[in-house]
């Protein structure tokens, strides 16, 4: 069957157009698998048709990524070449608009020794951060996913062959970022991001002071936010233009960076979460002192051991967001191993680095600045879902009485 010419270019069009908002006379930098390279020719065009100066492409292989950590020392690997860090001070410079195109194997590390793996993040992480960190909240950038045979298999074991398999993966996607071949998908994201944006200035208004969070799995949770935090969602503002664009696509999301250090007692995760390649199943993770200090899993408690001591702060949360149990991508029931589509299956929490755009004049702020404000700083953010179909969370207000935010895992 495969998927006609005319949905592929409305999906381009959204992604240019409503997700990375390309504006007249900007550079784009286009991360994108060289699987895909006719997708490319079609998201760089309307990039042009959009008056964008330059179309930069970086083509990526998880072939070759996979090659690289097989073969290649992991002192060679950590280092980050000078070019390399040319390149990161150009985009510094030059705050190109971002997009990136997944279409990950989601086993492409599977048999690479993990430790290598989160080492040669590390080292590559501590030359480029600084650049990652200036470049927040100054341009416009997009997340969005292109079906490739190995990711759709893996998604779907029982399909009789892979043309099947990416079919049933591209109905999924297409559900998710609603494009269909009746509809106008810029119209239904106006809708779909009114919506989201209209529960976020409800959140911001209540003024609440902490979550409390209950199911009957045993989460039992309770988390301080920052009073000035704002929560956010669907969209992003360029705060050097004003351009309003959509990070990732899909998103039902609605977040807000949490005190760093300041949460107690148990999250248990409602889906299996897939690290490097690895999945970690069937756990819970416990915070005191705002401070993850046991967990345990079914399935990679080694591997969940690992990512939290990642850094100092890899065991304190970033992130906590509200998505209702009918989202589509919990709709399509199964797992998508990406957490661009998982982590917008219901409510979840991530682990790792927080928001600093989600604090007053935030973008202007270094992120050492941000952390006094209290938002997480550290080189992972790891999503995780704790959206039980029971969850309740109420906010609490400064004079300690609680107001229904979700029910039974839907907005109250
Ligand atoms: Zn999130």
């Amino acid at each position: 069957m495969g998927i006609s010419e005319n949905l592929l270019k409305k999906y381009a069009e959204l992604i240019v157009r409503t997700g990375a908002n390309v504006q007249k006379g900007q550079v784009v930098q286009l991360a994108v698998s060289v699987e895909q390279h006719r997708f490319a020719d079609l998201v760089i065009e309307e990039c042009y048709r959009a008056g964008a100066k330059k179309v930069n492409i970086d083509w990526q292989s998880d072939t070759a990524s996979r090659l690289h950590y097989l073969y290649a020392e992991e002192e060679t690997l950590s280092t980050v070449l000078p070019w390399e860090e040319e390149k990161a001070k150009q985009m510094v410079q030059d705050l190109p608009c971002r997009i990136f195109i997944v279409s990950d194997d989601p086993d492409a590390m599977n048999g690479i020794d993990p430790q290598k793996l989160s080492s040669v993040m590390q080292s590559r992480a501590r030359v480029l951060k600084p650049y990652r960190n200036a470049i927040e909240g100054k341009h416009q950038w997009v997340i969005a996913a292109y079906p490739s045979e190995k990711w759709a298999r893996k998604c779907f074991p029982d399909a009789a062959s892979a043309g099947e398999a990416v079919d049933r993966l591209w109905e999924a996607i297409l559900k998710t970022v609603r494009v269909s071949e009746e509809n106008d998908p810029v119209q239904a994201w106006k809708a779909h991001t009114d919506f989201i944006e209209q529960k976020a200035a409800w959140l911001n208004a209540q003024g609440f002071t902490s979550l409390r969070y209950h199911s009957a799995n045993g989460t039992d949770f309770s988390v301080e936010l920052i009073p000035e935090a704002r929560w956010e969602g669907a969209g992003a503002v360029n705060a050097l233009n004003g351009a309003f664009y959509i990070p990732n696509m899909p998103t039902e999301e609605i977040f807000t960076s949490p005190f760093a250090g300041k949460c107690e007692g148990t999250l248990v995760a409602v889906k299996p979460l897939s690290w490097n390649s690895q999945l970690i199943e069937d756990f819970s993770i416990t915070f005191r002192d705002g401070k993850a200090v046991s967990c345990s899993a079914r399935k990679g408690q080694e591997l969940l051991e690992r990512m939290i001591h990642m850094d100092e702060n890899a065991g304190m949360l970033g992130e906590v967001a509200l998505v209702p149990k009918e989202s589509p991508v919990n709709q399509c029931g199964f797992l998508f191993y990406e957490t661009l589509f998982d982590e917008n299956a219901c409510c979840h929490a991530a682990l790792g680095m927080g928001f600093k755009e989600v604090l007053p004049g935030g973008d202007d702020m270094s992120m050492e600045e941000a952390q006094k404000h209290g938002i997480n700083d550290s080189i992972i953010h790891v999503d995780f879902m704790i959206g039980a179909d029971d969850l309740s969370i109420d906010g609490i207000r400064p004079d300690g009485s609680a107001e229904p935010i979700f029910r039974n895992g839907t907005w109250a």
